[in-house]
């Protein structure tokens, strides 16, 4: 650089290039947290209980430092089995409004308990609009023990969340390096570090040494514009033997909804089809599901026209959250079997 031309040009460079500031390359994240065995710390020399904030998480991934400008923001701090449809829409609105006011953010990460996790991720991805990407990070091992998968979890949602080929890709959920889409992910195991899977639609992608790598786009995403959430829905699985029982119990006490997980394609026996056309005409929307892990009902037009909806092939816990999110939007039938039939792929009817 001795020779004056090269000097003045590499002045001239350095004087026309903006300085490199963090703030404006950096890409910008904020974790959100909202408790489970992910934050289930321990104190190690007392070994008393003491639950991480969501600072205290992303301290235990320091492999991101100079690579992602995380914030940090404690929405909650409960063990997931806690969790309601209320406290899971005030998340959803939480994260709306954190887009609707953050264009600097590339995504949002939201760290939570396992064992409601497949419920709280699909609720957000019936609600949220926004094409950046949500990941939720969750752990099967505390952050006391040496073999936590929590940091790794959650240090591939971040970098998931700063994957430009992340948006539109929906609520996923980030464990054991897979991606799942909210809408197939099911919690499969109680304790495996490999719990979460998405059954025979399979997992969205990997996250491999850093590379956030996608092998399907999420298919069958519905929104629903709810202003809120209707709690009053509950889920039945149907057992041989089934006399009406539990669905006799939700009119009587008044429920709003009730998911019912029948046999095979939607068959139920007699007393049970008499409790569900008492159900419907008590005012209850009744969804209907299988309660066999994969495919399809198909419902007897006899059925469908008195108003029962076929929930196609969502599991019960996603049909319920659906009818949850449902109705907070609207009360009518075609509406809600609508989305039915588009969460299911079913796109002819
Ligand atoms: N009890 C925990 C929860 O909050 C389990 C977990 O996070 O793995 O769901």
């Amino acid at each position: 650089m001795s020779h004056p031309r090269l000097a003045s040009l590499a002045l001239i460079l350095v004087l026309s290039v903006p300085a490199f500031s963090q703030t404006s390359k950096t890409p910008r994240v904020l974790v959100i947290g909202t408790g489970g065995t992910i934050s289930g710390g321990a104190d190690p020399v007392t070994g008393q209980a003491k639950s991480l904030t969501a600072k205290d998480l992303v301290a235990l991934v320091p492999t991101l430092k100079g690579k992602v400008e995380i914030e940090e923001e404690d929405f909650t701090n409960i063990g997931s089995s806690s969790m309601t449809p209320e406290i899971q829409f005030r998340l959803a609105e939480r994260v709306a409004d954190v887009f609707r006011t953050r264009a600097d953010l590339s995504g949002v990460v939201i760290t939570h308990g396992t064992d409601s996790l497949e419920e709280t991720s699909f609720l957000l991805d019936l609600i949220l609009t926004d094409p950046r990407p949500v990941v939720f990070a969750a752990a099967q091992r505390p952050p006391r023990v040496s073999d936590s998968d929590g940091p790794r979890n959650l240090e591939n949602a971040v970098r998931t969340a700063i994957a430009p080929q992340a948006r539109d890709k929906g609520v996923m959920v980030s464990l054991n390096e897979d991606l799942h889409a909210a809408r197939y992910v099911t919690k499969s195991h109680a304790v495996a570090v490999e719990a979460f899977q998405s059954g025979k639609k399979g997992m969205l992608g990997t996250v491999d040494n850093g590379h956030v790598i996608f092998y399907n786009a999420p298919m069958n995403r519905v929104t629903i514009p709810a202003r809120s959430v209707e709690p009053r829905v509950d889920l039945v699985r149907l057992v041989a033997g089934d006399q009406g029982k539990f669905i006799n119990f939700a009119v009587e006490t008044k429920s709003a909804g009730i998911v019912i997980e029948a046999f095979g394609r939607g068959n139920m026996p007699r007393p049970v089809a008499d409790a569900v056309d008492r159900a419907r005409k008590a005012g209850l929307v009744v969804v209907i599901v299988s309660r066999t892990a994969e495919g399809r009902v198909e419902l007897p037009d006899s059925l469908l026209k008195t108003g029962v909806i076929s929930g196609e092939d969502l599991d019960g816990l996603k049909a319920r959250i659906l009818l949850t999110v449902a109705l907070g939007a609207t009360k009518d039938i075609s509406t809600i079997q609508n989305w039915f039939h588009l969460a299911g792929g079913v796109i002819d009817k």
